[in-house]
């Protein structure tokens, strides 16, 4: 259980680098019961969905407009 555990901080650079690269399955899976068990990152965690899809829409938006 020890090696899974992962602190708010590590979590948060987890889910971050997430957004650009592939995590390692261990990171993966420490990262998943990091969210279980935390109220915090879950939230952040949300965030960073809503900012990933705010900035897709954008770009759409940029192509569709032809910008
Ligand atoms: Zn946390």
């Amino acid at each position: 259980m020890i090696p899974l555990r992962r602190t708010c901080k590590q979590a948060a650079a987890l889910l971050v680098a997430r957004e650009d690269r592939r995590i390692a399955l261990s990171d993966t899976v420490a990262l998943r019961l990091h969210l279980m068990a935390c109220q915090a990152c879950p939230r952040f965690e949300r965030q960073l969905l809503t900012m990933r899809n705010a900035m897709r829409q954008w770009r759409n938006y940029g192509t569709d407009d032809g910008l």
